[in-house]
């Protein structure tokens, strides 16, 4: 079945909606502009036989790339696969002209807790292996034992297996931290520098885990097979087809999981109860999968994280709390943990409901956010956006959400300033994974955002 990533017209909210009530298009949320005209333009990926439906349905369908085609032929940009271990994880990130390979994320992992970085990176190794066996590592950059008082910055990539970058991304800002420390240096990325000196500050004073590819099973799967695989790699229920592999990650977290339960019925919500969906399969309960597991036990392991960011693609765009439905800061109760306003979210721009985020906590993340959309800008002038993660279609179950809910939740935890930052333009080809030229400049844009973060929190 062929796919396209097409670039959608609808002419009101209903239509907009209709896009994932009724057709069941995989939508990049975050990429829905409102037209000036009326109306609202979005980025999509469907089948054939879904544009001809949208086009009877009376929207205007611009057809872009064969995602799976131009996909494969992106698949040349992955490797190339160097002989020796000792090779791969000497592989610099900076100069490179391949995205890094599964095995070669994680040979660079072992690199930079090599012997000369002892002093002051360490080596984790996440206790739940993959469905294919795989066992996933990440780095606590940060010169000193673990301590309350030192804050915790989490950084995580790598958990949709299409958007292939974020695991560069990750593995460049943890090579370029750790040399600059190391050898009593500044970085420069296009126009934004770093000191040496606050390099030194943010190592000698904070801890930063880094891990990269949470998802190594789908990262892997897309590199070599299916280009557009987002979901992990749980298997198939018995006597279902291939299509009906795997759990969309970032669907699979303990908030609002549910979302039967939780949401109005007539909600756009994106998020699927079927296995079969190609996308967004919530999976069979909340943080069911070993990923999930992972990810969550590094909150759990290390209660001094205070922010969180995960990496994600397309839409050059910043995104915080709340995902479910659009922020409030007026009435408390009106929260995801009251059951009063259970069937009544994750409508937009409506009354109902609206999530409670304290007026203080949004304005200190939307300052944060602000520092990296400006560390952005001066590498080479590119302008994200600082917003809410809920859009026209809301979510349940999502890192972020879940991040900053667990101090709601249990008060005994710390509270977690929690982002989704979505890298790159959905004008690249194959935007989930751009030409490998253009990935470079993001890699950049990207490692200067989360060192600029990492200074200022
Ligand atoms: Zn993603």
């Amino acid at each position: 079945m062929r796919r396209y990533h097409i670039v959608v017209i609808g002419r009101d909210d209903d239509a907009l909606a209709d896009l994932v009530r009724r057709h069941r298009v995989d939508v990049a949320r975050h990429t829905v502009e409102q037209l000036e005209r009326g109306g609202y333009r979005i980025h999509c990926h469907a089948s054939s036989a879904q544009i001809r439906a949208l086009l009877t349905a009376g929207y205007v369908v611009e057809r872009r790339e064969d995602v799976d085609r131009v996909g494969k032929a992106r698949q040349v940009e992955v490797g190339p696969f160097p002989k020796t271990r000792k090779a791969a994880s000497s592989r610099a990130v900076f100069g490179a002209t391949r995205y890094l390979s599964v095995a070669e994320v994680e040979a660079c992992l072992t690199g930079v807790a090599d012997p000369r970085n002892d002093s002051f990176v360490s080596l984790i190794t996440l206790p739940n292996t993959t469905w294919e066996n795989r066992t996933c590592h990440a780095l606590r950059i940060g010169r000193a034992a673990g301590g309350m008082s030192r804050p915790g910055i989490y950084l995580l990539g790598g958990v949709h297996g299409r958007e292939w970058g974020s695991s560069d991304i990750l593995i460049n800002f943890a090579q370029r931290l750790s040399e600059a420390y190391r050898t009593h240096t500044g970085i420069r990325l296009g126009g934004q520098n770093f000191t040496a000196a606050q390099v030194r500050t943010l190592v000698d004073t904070k801890d930063v885990y880094v891990f990269p590819q949470a998802n190594p099973d789908g990262r892997h799967f897309s590199m070599t097979r299916s280009p557009m695989w987002r979901k992990n790699r749980r298997p198939a229920p018995p006597g279902s087809s291939p299509d009906c592999v795997g759990v969309d990650l970032n669907r699979n977290y303990d908030f609002l999981w549910d979302f039967v339960k939780y949401f109005d019925a007539a909600a756009p919500i994106v998020n699927a109860i079927d296995p079969c969906d190609h996308d967004n399969y919530v999976g069979p309960e909340a943080t069911s999968e070993p990923e999930t597991k992972n990810v969550v036990w590094m909150f759990d392991e290390n209660p001094n994280i205070r922010s969180f960011i995960d990496l994600h693609s397309y839409a050059e765009g910043i995104f915080y709390p709340w995902g479910d439905d659009d922020n409030q800061s007026t009435t408390p109760s009106m929260n995801f943990g009251n059951p009063a306003f259970d069937g009544k979210r994750g409508i937009p721009n409506d009354d109902a409901y609206l999530e409670y985020l304290a007026e203080d906590d949004r304005a200190a993340i939307v300052s944060l956010a602000n520092t990296m959309r400006e560390a952005i800008q001066k590498v080479r002038g590119r302008v994200y956006s600082v917003e809410p993660s809920m859009s026209l279609f809301p979510t349940a179950g999502t890192s972020n959400d879940y991040a900053y809910a667990r101090h709601l939740v249990d008060p005994g935890k710390a509270k977690v300033y929690a982002y989704t930052v979505k890298w790159g333009s959905p004008d690249n080809p194959t935007p989930f994974h751009p030409p490998y030229g253009e990935m470079r400049e993001i890699i950049a844009e990207m490692t200067a955002a989360l060192l600029a973060f990492c200074i200022a929190m």
